[in-house]
């Protein structure tokens, strides 16, 4: 088999074996590479220790020395180059305590999580693949290299890498790798908030954001979201849901663009119907209050993911909105707008019509039809050139203090009780209607 690598990553492999090493592209770019995905980086692997790769290359940086990785720059790219490894004993389930160099490749591949991350590649030997990845690859499976139960010990990582994988590339995974990972769940509780942030980002960003519920059903979720677990049971006797809160919550993920904000907001956009169902004499469940109460979990649950705060307050403002419920009337739609401000609006759209599409039919048409409504009620509000907070106004807080009104509380009311007026009537926003409602 002959793969198309980058010249520079050809480059640093031919010069390496000039000197009487070995070398190969390995990991994620041979099987991106192979299933003719564009790699996102091109790591390589080589039996020259990292002294030695810094003696041949002029441009390298010492990313990681002790691991065994110098990054050689050729050109404008960077590529990492690991010295072969055996990963040692393992502390603590998180980091191997040492790592110790080898000069057999074999040993290299085996210390990798998967078999189809396991293969090597370069021009003159082709494909070196000792654990069966390339039967994996066209059978769409995701299995451990070696015995699972003994993988997923050394690094609990993995158990969400696997699920992860097989979301991005739409495989299935192994029994006996399933088994051991569902087994090994409650491990994950030792891996640190960072690790398991990426790892859930990339699983919901995935083309299969579905694949949570294998998360769930495995046990994964109970561990690093145990507010998903505790809503994704609750069932919705109402003629708008007839299932449960976590089947509507995979379908919603479905529904919406691949956008980190956007699919975070969904996964958590119902967590608070745990805390808030209620039955009505008829027996119909009404969730009152859950919009502020998901947004309340999803706030717990990024801040302990260590997600960043931009993140956290448009995930969470998502969350909170998506349960406001307003008329499809032009004003009514400006006051929304007022709300989320111009640059989330699309975004709660998104939500909002991914809900819609992944509740149960009654009054669909309807729901739809609002929905098309607003949005033509806002790009209405857009060309017009509305105002739609307090910055627009056209009257200014200078333009008060001119007039004798200290700044202070008193003076933000009055402008807030302008911008009420002009979300009612748009036109009223000059100077002049302005300071007369207001009596200046
Ligand atoms: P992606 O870059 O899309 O996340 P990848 O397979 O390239 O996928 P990386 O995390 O970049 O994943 O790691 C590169 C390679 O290193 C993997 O393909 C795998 O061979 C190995 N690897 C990475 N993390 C682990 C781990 N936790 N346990 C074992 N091997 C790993
Ligand atoms: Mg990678």
């Amino acid at each position: 088999m002959r793969l198309k690598i980058p010249a520079g990553a050809g480059l640093i492999i031919q010069k390496l074996k000039e000197r009487g090493f070995e070398a190969y592209v390995v990991g994620g770019c041979v099987r991106d590479r192979i299933l003719g995905r564009e790699p996102d980086d091109w790591d390589i692997t080589t039996s020259a220790s990292p002294y030695e790769v810094k003696q041949i290359f002029q441009r390298t940086v010492d990313t990681g020395l002790r691991h065994g990785t110098v990054t050689v720059l050729i050109g404008s790219r960077a590529f990492e180059v690991t010295t072969y490894r055996i990963d040692g004993e393992y502390e603590d389930g998180r980091h191997p305590k040492e790592v110790i160099f080898t000069r057999n490749l074999r040993e290299d591949l085996s210390r990798r999580d998967f078999t189809i991350n396991a293969m090597a590649y370069n021009d003159d030997e082709g494909l070196v693949d000792h654990f069966g990845g390339m039967a994996d690859l066209s059978r769409h499976v995701i299995r451990c290299v070696g015995d699972p139960a003994e993988r997923f010990g050394e690094d609990a990582l993995r158990i969400m890498r696997a699920v992860r994988f097989a979301a991005q590339l739409g495989f299935i995974i192994d029994g006996p790798t399933r088994e051991a990972l569902a087994y090994l769940a409650p491990t994950l509780e030792k891996i640190s908030a960072e690790r398991v942030q990426a790892e859930l980002v990339k699983l919901v960003t995935s083309a299969h954001p579905e694949y949570i519920g294998i998360a769930w059903e495995t046990g994964i979720t109970g561990v690093v979201l145990p507010e998903f677990d505790a809503a994704a049971g609750i069932y919705q006797y109402t003629p708008h849901h007839m299932d449960t809160v976590g089947e509507h919550t995979l379908r919603a993920l479905c529904a919406v663009p691949a956008d980190r904000v956007l699919r975070l907001a969904v996964l958590l956009h119902d967590l608070g119907k745990a805390g808030t169902k209620k039955k009505d004499s008829e027996g119909v469940d009404h969730f009152p209050g859950h919009g502020e109460e998901s947004a309340r979990l999803a706030g717990q649950i990024l801040r302990r993911l260590k997600f960043d705060n931009g993140t956290i307050t448009k995930v969470v403002n998502l969350v909170r909105w998506h349960d406001i419920r307003y008329a499809a009337e032009p004003a009514a739609v400006r006051r929304m707008l007022s709300i989320t401000g111009r640059e989330m609006f699309p975004l709660y759209m998104e939500v909002q019509r991914a809900d819609v599409l992944s509740q149960s039919e009654y009054r669909r048409e309807e729901k739809l039809t609002k929905l098309s409504m607003i949005q033509r009620f806002y790009e209405e509000t857009l060309s017009a050139g509305y105002c739609t907070s307090l910055r627009e106004l056209a009257v200014t807080g200078r333009d008060l203090t001119a007039r004798g009104i200290s700044a202070g509380p008193e003076l933000g009311k009055m402008l807030k009780s302008c911008l009420e007026l002009v979300l009612e009537e748009p036109k009223k926003n000059t100077k002049k209607e302005l300071l007369g409602f207001l009596g200046l």
